[in-house]
């Protein structure tokens, strides 16, 4: 029976059951911290063997570069090529950087706010500036607007990525709108992957800004863990097409494919852009960690391997998420009080509350020692207008802890919805 429609006496004994069982939990005094979406060890313990992998002598890359030097300002040619193979782009249309894809991200906002895309007007010399922010969307993304003081506009998530009538409207008439957050392929945290309508609007579309930028995330490209990769229309071909050859910017990195805290990290973009982006990283750097590409360029050889290694990794994530669905299903299923997306791939659960109930079902699960990401945090300014999101990150646990944590939340869901209905 749908909990909406149970009568008064009836709620009561579920809330004091619901409340026992709760307490009953607390005591155990678990302590977990869910809140961000980290690999958890056995996921890190696959590419373990590149710590030792460049023995003594091993530092010239197959074609010759000396990785101790200074130098190879774009990335050693082997691993352009293999991030060029996971994205399906050509190895001149890449540039490698240090380890992290978001400091890539945040980099290129404030070289565009400070110096302007391309040279042109800087945009803090523009007026206040605006980013379209689909959401729920990657926190992340959110922080770096804040930072700069850029205006956050939310486009609502759809199925099939962000509601392309809203970003359309938007692009087209207000040339204060200078970019939008994209997460094209298992999305932050929905998990969504962008249809090929969606992928083909966003190609096209005609933005009143020229200097109007795409940050096109590709996070979770090869992060399928059940089913076959998305394909979805390229990018950078499409825009290409369109006539907006330099819109988009492409981010990936190997932070959720080797070891998050040493990864490598790349952008991809027109020639013409990189030539721009090669033009600044000279100022910025005399070269990137080239001994860490090497290490990958050894350990993955090709995207063939590392390819096999994401299929690996998928046999270890994949249990993480069918518990997550078990549990809530089990706990909460049928209840018409939630819903709860199925990703095929990436990092999250996106979980909706009821409506009102997400604070209240962090705080509770935080007393009881899980620790969720915070409520709202999906949304620019942390504000979700229902406060009823909530991002579940499975993979650090491990299933034991895992199967705890999900059962403490989902008794945290059922005692704030039955405070509510009382
Ligand atoms: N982009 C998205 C959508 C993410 O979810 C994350 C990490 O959670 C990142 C970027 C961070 O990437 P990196 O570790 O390469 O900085």
């Amino acid at each position: 029976m749908k909990w909406m429609e149970m009568p008064k006496p009836e709620l009561k004994k579920l809330f004091d059951g619901t409340l026992a069982a709760y307490e009953g939990r607390k005591a155990k005094g678990l302590k977990l911290n869910m809140s961000r979406g980290v690999p958890g060890r056995e996921q890190l313990a696959l590419s373990n063997d590149m710590l030792t992998i460049l023995g003594e002598g091993d530092y010239l890359s197959p074609g010759g570069t000396d990785c101790r030097n200074y130098g190879g300002l774009e990335g050693i040619p082997e691993m352009k090529a293999i991030f060029a193979d996971i994205l399906d782009i050509r190895p001149d249309e890449v540039i490698v950087g240090g380890n992290s894809s978001l400091a890539m991200m945040f980099d290129n906002v404030a070289v565009n706010m400070s110096h302007g895309v391309r040279d042109g007007e800087p945009w803090m010399r523009q007026g206040r500036v605006k980013f379209l922010c689909p959401a729920p969307g990657y926190d992340r993304h959110f922080t770096i607007c804040e930072y700069f003081h850029i205006e956050m506009i939310p486009v609502q998530m759809t199925g099939d990525g962000p509601d392309m009538d809203m970003v359309e409207a938007l692009v087209s008439s207000d040339p204060m709108v200078k970019g939008m957050w994209c997460v094209p392929v298992f999305s932050n945290p929905e998990g969504c992957v962008y249809s090929d309508g969606t992928v083909l609007r966003m190609a096209a579309l005609k933005p009143a800004a020229d200097d109007f930028r795409l940050y096109w995330d590709n996070a979770y490209t090869i992060h399928n863990f059940s089913g076959p990769r998305p394909a979805i229309p390229n990018i950078l071909r499409e825009c290409e097409k369109a006539g907006n050859p330099n819109m988009p910017l492409i981010f990936a990195s190997f932070s959720k494919v080797s070891m998050a805290g040493a990864g490598v990290a790349a952008m991809a973009s027109s020639l013409s852009n990189c030539e721009y982006i090669r033009k600044r990283f000279f100022v910025q750097t005399i070269g990137p960690d080239k001994l860490n590409q090497l290490r990958h360029v050894r350990f993955f050889k090709n995207f063939e391997g590392v390819m096999a290694h994401m299929a690996k990794m998928a046999d270890i994530v994949r249990p993480k998420f069918e518990l997550v669905q078990n549990i809530l299903q089990k706990e909460l299923g049928g209840l018409g009080l939630a819903e709860w997306n199925v990703p095929a791939g990436g990092y999250f659960v996106s979980f909706n509350a009821p409506r009102g109930c997400a604070k209240r079902i962090v705080s509770l699960c935080k007393e009881a020692g899980v620790i969720l990401t915070g409520a709202g945090a999906t949304f620019p300014y942390g504000r979700d207008p229902w406060d009823r999101n909530i991002r579940i990150a499975p993979t650090y646990p491990s299933l034991d802890e895992l199967r705890e944590a999900m059962e403490i939340f989902c008794l945290s869901v059922r005692l704030a919805a039955l405070e509510t209905l009382m």
